[in-house]
């Protein structure tokens, strides 16, 4: 199981100049750890449900989105 083992840790960069607010990223994402802002359209980050596993970045049609992985963490216990 996944529990308390450690991941990479993540930073999620947005290029708020070339994002578009398509919400490409946020449908693709598989955690739902992106969801788009309600005043601007734009992708909001939710660290804490993000896996790494690089889709948005993947999806992104203009590149807006960079991850940058910078060590370890532990992953969330779910139920
Ligand atoms: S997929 Fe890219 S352009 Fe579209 S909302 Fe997400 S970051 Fe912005
Ligand atoms: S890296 Fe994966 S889990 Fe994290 S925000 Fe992007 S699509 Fe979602």
């Amino acid at each position: 199981m996944a529990h308390n083992a450690a991941i990479p840790a993540v930073a999620f960069r947005l290029d708020a100049g070339q994002c578009v607010g398509c919400a490409v990223c946020a449908d693709a994402c598989p955690e739902r750890a992106l969801v788009m802002g309600s005043s601007e359209l734009r992708p909001v980050w939710i660290a804490a449900r993000c896996t790494n596993c690089g889709i948005c970045e993947a999806e992104c049609p203009t590149a807006a989105i960079r991850l940058a992985f910078s060590g370890l963490r532990r992953a969330t216990a779910r139920s």
